[in-house]
């Protein structure tokens, strides 16, 4: 199938999903994960439609940034680990880093939104596994790390993300981002403020990622199709 099919055929199940769980499909962002792919692919997926794109490496987001600078209205993401001496470009060339995960990188991208005159969007990444080789907080220290990065003028946390453990089967994932909701609506209700973002489900489960109240769900491979590495 092209892009442009699969992009279709997300948008329906999408929807279907968000039906079932009695929520609007018009709250659900697609975001197109588009790393290792070439350019050509993120303008066939524009072309269908899609206007968020997430790459993982900085990197290579900034050179398809300037690829595709002359399509309009496209949301850049940074959904990868996040290095802190990187911390600068992310920055400057993302609206929302959904990669947030420990003190030091707060401070970092506090310091560099500051000199850029900018308030950066984040989401705060949460290691739901709790697993070794994963990148987020732990639920246990989350609310210690949320804390920290309100006070932080330059930074407006948005919500949380989290990528649960791989399993072929996508109901294994459901009550890891049921876990991420709430602890969403935890630190909502404990610090009074919104966070309208849960940044859950990938090419394989994003459909129960909706059920469970997703807001923006990350797909790769199911959009563009396999990647190269
Ligand atoms: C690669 C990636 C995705 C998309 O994965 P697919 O399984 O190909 O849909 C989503 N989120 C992050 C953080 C990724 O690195």
């Amino acid at each position: 199938m092209s892009v442009k099919e699969n992009f279709l055929e997300i948008k329906q199940i999408v929807e279907g999903a968000a039906k079932k769980a009695g929520r609007n499909p018009e709250e659900i962002i697609i975001l197109g994960a588009s790393k290792t792919q070439p350019v050509e692919k993120l303008i066939e997926a524009y072309e269908a439609g899609l206007r968020y794109f997430g790459e993982n490496r900085v990197q290579e987001g900034m050179k398809k940034i300037e690829a595709l600078k002359g399509y309009k209205d496209i949301h850049w993401h940074l959904i990868g680990g996040l290095q802190t001496n990187k911390a600068k470009y992310a920055v400057k060339h993302f609206e929302l880093i959904h990669s947030l995960d420990r003190k030091e990188l707060a401070d970092e991208i506090d310091k560099r939104a500051k000199k850029e005159g900018k308030i950066q969007s984040v989401l705060i990444e949460v290691n739901v596994g709790e697993e070794e080789s994963k990148y987020g907080v732990k639920p246990a220290d989350l609310e210690e790390l949320f804390e920290y990065t309100l006070q932080k003028e330059n930074i407006n946390v948005l919500g949380l993300m989290c990528i649960p453990p791989y399993s072929e089967d996508k109901e294994a994932s459901r009550p890891y981002f049921a876990l991420l909701r709430n602890l969403r609506d935890k630190l909502e209700e404990k610090f009074n403020k919104k966070l309208p973002h849960l940044s859950m489900g990938m090419s394989n489960d994003f459909d129960v990622a909706v059920e469970e109240g997703a807001t923006i769900v990350r797909i790769g491979t199911r959009l563009f199709g396999e990647r190269n590495y």
